[in-house]
């Protein structure tokens, strides 16, 4: 496969673009080679700067559930434009978003538009913090919830119960306002409040996570912390950027039929266009400016532009709720596929799925936290991401993602990406 175009750009890039990529992980610097530049997209299918074509494990990192490009879309985009992008004033499009996502989301009483999952998660511990008076959060290792200073925290030594800066910037005095819990571990939680009783404002977690790879909650874990914080008066945050109108319509709180008390999300909501939002409890949001007493703004917020790209989203997917029918059927087809070439290659490697979302992680543990997940061969998963990308199937460049597919894959596409799969785990196993 010929990628000298892309080879060139990322070359260029590095001059101006710090580390020639927007976000990090798009450097490929987990799994080897260089990044391939991205020309157009329709459907299932990524088309680079050299003309290659690559059926495509990770439609923008989520939002993209229904292929990239999708007409009625890019029609509403086209649409809105025409009355110009941007006002800074109130919009009636952002009212019939808020009522949509109310309708939709289980326990978004009132919600707030912003611009990414790092703002609504960021502005979602704040309301939790101004709500509670409190000022610690209890996050777990392997989840990500955004690039603000709050998250990007390790755990702490087994002695010590608060975290320690794992980005340089991020400062020890906020670091102590972090605590670190093991992922479906519901008796360190519960030590963790104990040790500090009355200071935790809230637990943050993705209820179904995909930043570790794909690891879901055990039976037990989400409603243990649903009962944990009612006992205790935490605020409960589902972050819900990658599950939220993924996993169902209402996101886990459908799926797993456990409510939060405010969600925060992103991804889908802006079928592609930057926004992200935060909602829950009215008596909770009801905390923010110019309500409350909880600054959060924002100059681009609820952009007519993003919101019409939203709206004919979140529009199809309430009216069409057989695509999760649909998507649970691909995801069914394309991981007992897997399963069985794994079998017939004598390979035991763990795939953690659910509905439209799998990891294929590279050991034989099975992975229900962040430590399990790490005891995989991320070095042979470099190899098979490479193999896989020279077939044409362009996946996450790292262990650590879960992979998202579209309501485009069809069977004739499932049957190549399994063959791929079988030729790459051939491959990398002489
Ligand atoms: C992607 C993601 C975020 C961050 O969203 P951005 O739009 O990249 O800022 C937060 N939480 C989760 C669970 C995510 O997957």
């Amino acid at each position: 496969m010929n990628t000298e175009n892309s080879k060139k750009l990322f070359a260029q890039a590095q001059n101006t673009i710090v580390g020639g990529v927007n976000s990090p992980v798009r450097a490929f610097r987990a799994v080897g080679g260089n990044p391939l530049f991205i020309q157009k997209a329709k459907g299932a299918y990524l088309y680079d700067v050299d003309d290659n074509a690559y059926i495509e494990l990770i439609n923008s990192w989520g939002p993209m559930i229904l292929g990239h490009n999708p007409d009625f879309i890019r029609e509403a985009i086209a649409k809105s434009l025409e009355n110009s992008w941007s006002f800074g004033a109130p919009t009636h499009i952002e009212i019939q978003m808020a009522e949509l996502i109310a309708s939709m989301v289980p326990a978004v009483e009132k919600i707030r538009m912003v611009n990414s999952g790092t703002e609504a998660c960021l502005s979602a511990i704040r309301v939790a913090r101004g709500y509670t008076g409190k000022s610690k959060i209890i996050k777990f290792a392997g989840c990500y919830h955004g690039h603000a200073d709050a998250f990007l925290i390790a755990a702490g030594s087994g002695a010590v119960t608060f975290g320690t800066p794992d980005s340089a910037g991020v400062t020890q005095g906020v670091a102590q306002d972090t605590l670190v819990a093991e992922y479906n571990n519901l008796e360190a939680v519960e030590n963790l409040v104990n040790a500090n009783k009355n200071q935790i404002a809230c637990i943050i977690l993705e209820p179904v996570a995909g930043n570790m790879g794909l690891v879901l909650p055990k039976k037990g874990f989400l409603e243990g912390l649903r009962a944990l914080c009612d006992k205790d008066g935490i605020v409960l945050i589902f972050d819900e950027v990658m599950t939220g109108f993924r996993l169902a319509q209402g996101g886990v709180q459908e799926r797993f039929g456990v409510k939060a008390d405010l969600i925060t999300m992103g991804k889908i909501i802006g079928a592609g266009m930057p926004v992200g939002a935060y909602g829950g409890k009215k008596e909770i949001m009801d905390c923010v400016a110019p309500l409350g007493k909880v600054y959060q703004a924002g100059t681009l917020s609820g952009n007519p532009t993003a919101m019409s790209a939203g709206l004919a989203m979140l529009q199809y997917l309430k009216n069409n709720p057989s695509i999760y029918t649909l998507l649970d059927s691909i995801g069914e087809k394309l991981v007992n596929g897997m399963k069985s070439i794994h079998q017939k290659l004598g390979l035991n490697y763990t795939i953690n799925h659910i509905g439209s979302m799998y990891t294929v992680f590279f050991t034989d543990k099975k992975v229900d936290n962040f430590i399990d997940a790490q005891t995989s061969d991320t070095a042979l998963f470099g190899q098979y991401f490479r193999a896989m990308l020279s077939k044409g199937i362009y996946l996450a460049p790292s262990q650590y993602e879960s992979l998202f597919f579209s309501t485009c894959l069809t069977d004739e596409l499932i049957g190549k990406i399994l063959f791929a799969h079988e030729e790459s785990l051939k491959e990398i196993r002489n």
